[in-house]
């Protein structure tokens, strides 16, 4: 799960983080009084939405080179000016491909007197087992760019769970930035900090770029971005009570109602798996046979009649899909369930798109003459190539 920025400097703020000031909006009208609520006179506002890359993001509706989804403002009056032009707007990043999000909350924040930019990030380093910061000098937008180009001006640090962060690695953190006087100093606090945050609320990752050095020689959080453990939510209520849904795909929000793993993508053949590795191998052969699959959807091992119904409907009623494949191997899911399940869903929401179905395992033949029966319009598949390469070419002949 993700938060917004604001959010997540809330949240930090609790750990005793040093963040700007700063009041979200959702209306226009608020935004003359979030203005005034702050020291001036330097402004930002900020474009709340669940991607990165917004300052230098573009808004759809505004001319080509109007100011991005970050912007300064010098007075009161231009904050709201900003807001005006940016509130209700799609913002496209880097990282929203080409649809971009809608901007439906701003951040009102302080101004910062900025000397150098940096960039530092925990993270779950799965090779080592451990929580892992990683940092770089070269802070600001263009990160993507600095690991392209110049990796070795990133360097990642692994904490000892046992240990915690130690001075050592504070020494290392600071060393690796450069830091000395106030800045190293607050280092001090602001590493263990960062890295307490991240293990008490389950994060999966916390990326502040940039953490700055202030004119004055301090650090500041001047962005954050927060991604929580899904499977640890059950125990940070005040975490889910930050969820925006706004901000996430409405089919992989009624997925997760039914404990499907679904991932909706840009394709359009939809795609009804069980097993991920399966899904993903059928995800690449429909690419092999030159056609882009319109999600990721793995039903799970054991799925019911009615989880199958579920996914059937959120493929179906997903206007970009144009055919779908449905490839089961029954393992301890049963091929007649699956049929059952698809016929449930068909004689619901009917079926506007070919549909090609192969069946493998145990009660394959069941599943098959369930389907068969059933008198829908179905194409059966004998194995995985076959089943791509027919939905593939019922697509295009449609
Ligand atoms: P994104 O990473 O999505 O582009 P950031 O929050 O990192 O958004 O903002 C982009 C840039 O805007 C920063 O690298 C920084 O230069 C500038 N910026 C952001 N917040 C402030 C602030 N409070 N004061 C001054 N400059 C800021
Ligand atoms: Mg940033």
């Amino acid at each position: 799960m993700n938060i917004h920025e604001y959010q997540g400097k809330q949240l930090l703020k609790g750990y005793g983080l040093p963040v700007a000031e700063g009041v979200a909006i959702l209306k226009p009208g608020e935004a003359e009084a979030a203005a005034k609520a702050l020291p001036g006179p330097l402004y930002v506002v900020k474009s709340q939405i669940h991607a990165g890359g917004r300052g230098k993001g573009k808004f759809k509706e505004l001319a080509p080179d109007a100011k991005g989804g970050v912007r300064l403002a010098k007075s009161v009056a231009d904050v709201v000016t900003n807001v005006g032009e940016m509130l209700g707007n799609t913002l496209v990043t880097k990282q929203t491909g080409p649809a971009g999000k809608q901007v439906n909350r701003l951040y009102i924040e302080d101004g910062a007197d900025i000397a150098r930019e940096l960039y530092l990030s925990l993270l779950v380093d799965r090779s080592v087992g451990k929580i892992a910061f990683v940092v770089s000098t070269e802070g600001g937008m263009d990160i993507e760019a600095v690991a392209h180009d110049t990796p070795e001006k990133i360097i990642t640090l692994a904490i000892d769970p046992e240990a915690g962060v130690t001075a050592e690695d504070v020494k290392k953190i600071n060393a690796a930035y450069g830091l000395d006087g106030d800045a190293a100093k607050d280092g001090e606090t602001v590493f263990p900090a960062l890295y307490k945050a991240f293990v008490e609320k389950d994060m999966s990752l916390l990326e502040v770029n940039p953490l700055i050095v202030m004119k004055n020689g301090r650090l500041r959080v001047l962005d954050a971005k927060v991604s929580f453990d899904n499977n640890a939510l059950f125990r940070h209520p005040e975490v889910v009570e930050l969820r925006d849904t706004t901000e996430e795909d409405e089919k992989e929000i009624e997925a997760s109602k039914y404990d499907l793993a679904y991932v909706a993508l840009d394709g359009n053949i939809g795609c009804m798996v069980n097993g991920a590795g399966l899904a993903m191998a059928t995800m690449d052969i429909i690419k092999l046979y030159g056609a882009e699959p319109a999600n990721f959807l793995d039903v799970g091992g054991g799925a019911s009649k009615e989880k199958v119904t579920a996914a059937f409907k959120i493929i179906t009623k997903d206007p970009a899909v144009k055919g779908i494949l449905i490839n089961i191997f029954g393992g301890i899911m049963k091929c007649d369930i699956i049929a059952e399940g698809v016929i449930a869903a068909v004689k619901e929401v009917g079926l506007k798109v070919p549909l090609v179905v192969r069946l493998e395992g145990t009660n394959a033949e069941l599943g098959k003459k369930i389907i068969n029966e059933s008198g829908l319009n179905v194409t059966s598949a004998d194995d995985l190539d076959d089943a791509a390469k027919k939905i593939v070419a019922a697509v295009d002949n449609a």
